[in-house]
């Protein structure tokens, strides 16, 4: 391995690092991904991708493949003895994509692992990290390589996607803060003949305890229960069986196991996700029940979050600060996904009748209020997520409907040349920032917001991009500002934007500022904040 300077070393190649190769690419950064093993995972691990991790793969290029080989499931049914206790599905949701992916982690890695491969920067195998020195510019990395030989690797930054066991962690001396959870558990990826859809996840409780079924597609399914006994061997194919008939009454054939493992959860998470120059990301940072199959996708979306920030600052456009975000806005996300699947994880494990009773008739009762039901939906499907008490986060002015902090929302709008309408994704897409000034429906004389588009899209070229959204047609007079038509002020009258608002997409695509009425100042002050 050559020694020169790189912006980035990866370690780890898990799902979590190979996202993060294919983002530092797509964000113009060096890097190199090594990992210690001999190549991508054979297991089918963590399966659900939900609604918020399938918008990010859309943005960041992969989404057809993932719809290509995934299998989409539209709800959650839960069932005790046989009796429906609530059905949770995502058709009710305000999205693009109603429901969630169900892909084998193996199948994951291969769509990322293979997209590395096509940039002819791939993994390295077999070099293993060993240890690393921090520098006030720099961390140099010394790795083995697959002969044995040592080697060294400096690079800008450290992102460490090396798992549950993480190296770095270790050598950050950091607290994985958190426990275990006493019970033991098995998963079995097997083939279920039953009457039941495959376009749903099954969830049994009952005294004898929680088993979940998750589809895979073709009957083949992923089963994952409690074990029986304090016992941590691997279950055999017959206590698989023995189980799962004692747990539901829904008659399904096992056939074909591929794979019969015995696990111990546990939930920990790191008290800072930075040390300096090393980012921690996924299961390196934080772990958890895997109720709620959350693991993976809060390990991609910390990826999301964090590559265009380095990006920035590794180029020089943005204050070295930009970096604290990270932290800022991340860490409280891996702390409410532990909560939350802690708390679903106790609820499942409960084994006195009496409290079985009150949970199912509770679960009932919440399930048949649409609104809780549809909380309960958004939550699952990771829609929830808010940066908005971040620091680089702000809301300027009077209260509107934009939320900052929230995902992108979902409109479309009709460039001033041409037809087609196109949606907020398709015209954020890309790596940068995205600007825009909607004209308001009482601002007769666009002027001054055009003259101060015009300056920020000349000034931050390099960065952002400015949108203009008027309410008639105008003429375009071309230049840097980019010119739209909210078609019968549907965009306006929907976030009852009369006066001149600004809204900024990140390039995460979430909102990282929106102000109402239009104020030069306060504008320019943020940005100068932000950029360089
Ligand atoms: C049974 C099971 C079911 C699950 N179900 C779900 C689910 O449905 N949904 C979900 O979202 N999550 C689920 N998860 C969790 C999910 O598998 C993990 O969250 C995910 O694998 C984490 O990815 P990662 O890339 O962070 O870490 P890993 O996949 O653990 O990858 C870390 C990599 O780092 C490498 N490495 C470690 N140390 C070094 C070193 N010193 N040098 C070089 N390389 C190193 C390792 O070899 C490894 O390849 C499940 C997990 C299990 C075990």
């Amino acid at each position: 391995m050559k020694n020169h300077m790189l912006d980035v070393l990866v370690v780890g190649a898990g799902p979590v690092g190979l996202f993060c190769a294919n983002e530092l690419n797509r964000h113009g950064l060096t890097y190199k991904i090594i990992d210690k093993k001999e190549g991508i995972s054979e297991h089918s691990k963590a399966l659900g991708l939900h609604i918020r991790t399938l918008d990010v793969l859309e943005d960041c290029g992969f989404i057809e493949k993932f719809l290509e080989r995934g299998l989409k499931v539209e709800s959650a049914l839960l069932k005790s003895n046989g009796k429906e206790l609530a059905e949770i599905d995502f058709k009710d949701l305000d999205t693009k994509r109603k429901y969630l992916i169900d892909l084998p982690q193996s199948e994951t890695e291969r769509i990322l692992y293979d997209a590395l491969e096509e940039k002819h920067n791939s993994v390295h195998w077999q070099v293993e990290l060993l240890t690393v020195n921090q520098q006030i510019d720099r961390v140099m990395a010394s790795v083995k390589n697959p002969d044995g030989s040592m080697a060294r690797i400096e690079a800008r930054w450290i992102i460490a996607c090396d798992g549950s066991h993480s190296t770095l962690r270790h050598l950050m001396n950091a607290d994985f803060h958190g426990s275990k959870y006493q019970q033991h558990w098995w998963l079995a990826d097997l083939h279920i003949d039953w009457p039941i859809p495959e376009n749903k996840m099954i969830i049994n409780i009952s005294h004898h305890g929680p088993l979940a079924c998750f589809p895979m597609g073709n009957k083949r399914y992923r089963v994952v229960l409690t074990a029986p006994t304090n016992d941590a061997k691997d279950p055999s194919f017959e206590d698989i069986v023995k189980e799962f008939n004692l747990r539901t009454s829904d008659h399904g054939v096992l056939s074909d196991p591929i794979w019969l493992s015995a696990f111990a959860i546990h939930h920990r998470q790191l008290q800072h996700y930075r040390f300096d120059r090393i980012f921690f990301a996924g299961d390196a940072a934080h772990i958890h029940s895997p109720l709620g199959g959350q693991g993976l996708n809060t390990g991609i979306q910390d990826i999301y979050n964090l590559v265009w920030k380095i990006a920035l600052v590794q180029k020089g456009q943005s204050h070295v600060d930009l970096l604290n975000s990270y932290n800022d806005e991340r860490h409280p996300v891996g702390k409410d996904v532990i909560s939350k699947t802690n708390m679903m994880t106790k609820m499942i494990l409960i084994k006195n009748d009496i409290l079985i009773n009150m949970r199912n008739f509770s679960f009932k009762f919440l399930a048949n209020i649409s609104s809780i039901k549809n909380a309960i939906a958004y939550e699952l499907a990771e829609l929830k997520i808010s940066y908005a008490k971040s620091f680089i986060v702000h809301h300027f002015g009077e209260k509107i409907k934009f939320n900052a902090g929230e995902f992108i929302p979902d409109f479309n709008l009709r460039p001033v040349h041409g037809d087609r309408e196109c949606s907020m994704l398709e015209i954020t897409e890309g790596t940068k920032h995205h600007l825009f000034f909607f004209i308001g429906k009482e601002n007769v004389s666009p002027t001054k917001v055009q003259e101060l588009a015009h300056t920020l899209g000349k000034q931050y070229e390099k960065v952002m991009v400015v949108h203009l959204i008027m309410t008639d047609n105008v003429m375009d007079s071309g230049g840097i500002v980019h010119r739209w038509i909210d078609v019968s002020h549907n965009v306006h009258n929907k976030y009852s934007i009369n006066k001149t608002s600004v809204l900024l997409i990140r390039p995460d695509k979430y909102i990282g500022l929106t102000q109402t009425p239009l104020n030069n100042d306060e504008l320019l002050d943020y940005f100068s904040g932000i950029f360089i």
